[in-house]
């Protein structure tokens, strides 16, 4: 088998100028069948017919909110009935907060961490078991450079804890997974332009920032997810637990 008879599934991927709406583009010009999960039933549908019609991948949209256990079956007992069998999982979808440690509360907190960690928990529990029947399985994590540094350029210490959970989630389901063919790593993206701060990083503020990255510019979704479609190709099965960097050497570590 190829990439070419597997489903990629991309969690969050219906944001219009986002990583996981990217990654999904790209996976589907590498010859990845793509599904496409994210809140909005219809913007999902959307993306996954645009993302058809511009690559000829075969493509579905599904509403799934990752953090509801429910709602994660469905999406895959619909996956498992129509479309080819999943070989690629991108945890992808993801929210963010900049509270300051002394400001946050327990909700905001554990809205941070149902969405990051439990709602990748609640799909790749699903989706694991099918790639280790097979023998084949990517399963890549965004990150974020702010579980390196504690906080990045917007995110608080909730979002920073629970991409820094990530990290540790992935490293031990990639020492789990790895004897069955599954690789599982992580993406830690820098300021890559998208909405997921709902426009507070613009003007002199941006400018500041974007003073401070050796390369001069903030990221662009595609320099995302054209490593996470590398990730996933079958030739890189012997990258596993490992953390990329793609932050333009504003963490050089
Ligand atoms: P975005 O806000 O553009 O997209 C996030 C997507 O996740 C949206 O489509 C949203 O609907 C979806 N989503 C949110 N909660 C969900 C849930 N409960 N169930 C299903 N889908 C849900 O954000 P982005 O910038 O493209 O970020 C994508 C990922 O990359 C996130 O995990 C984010 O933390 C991470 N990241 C982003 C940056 C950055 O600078 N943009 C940096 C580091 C890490």
């Amino acid at each position: 088998m190829t990439v070419r008879d597997y489903t990629a599934v991309v969690t969050g991927a219906a944001s219009r100028r986002g990583i996981g709406r990217a990654t999904a583009q790209a996976l589907a010009s590498a010859g990845w069948n793509v599904a496409i999960l994210d809140l909005d039933e219809a913007a999902a549908k959307a993306t996954a017919d645009e993302i058809a019609v511009e690559s000829g991948a075969q493509t579905c949209g599904l509403s799934c909110d990752v953090t509801d256990e429910d709602a994660v079956a469905a999406a895959v007992d619909a996956l498992v009935a129509g479309a080819p069998p999943v070989g690629a999982l991108i945890n992808n979808a993801g929210v963010t907060s900049p509270t300051r440690f002394l400001d946050v509360e327990g909700a905001e907190w554990d809205r941070i961490f149902a969405v990051n960690v439990r709602g990748a928990f609640n799909i790749t529990r699903r989706l694991a078991p099918g790639m280790v029947e097979r023998g084949y399985g990517r399963i890549v994590f965004l990150s974020s450079v702010s579980a390196e540094r504690g906080g990045g350029v917007f995110g608080g210490v909730a979002y920073s804890a629970a991409k820094a959970a990530q990290l540790g989630f992935a490293r031990a389901l990639a020492r789990e997974l790895g004897p069955n063919g599954v690789t599982v790593n992580c993406v830690a993206p820098g300021l890559i332009d998208t909405d997921i701060t709902g426009g507070a990083l613009e003007g002199d503020r941006k400018d500041a920032l974007i003073a401070g990255i050796p390369v001069g510019r903030n990221g662009r979704v595609a320099d995302v997810a054209d490593l996470i479609t590398y990730l996933c190709r079958e030739e890189s099965g012997y990258i596993t637990g490992a953390t990329y960097d793609v932050n333009g050497g504003s963490h050089i570590h």
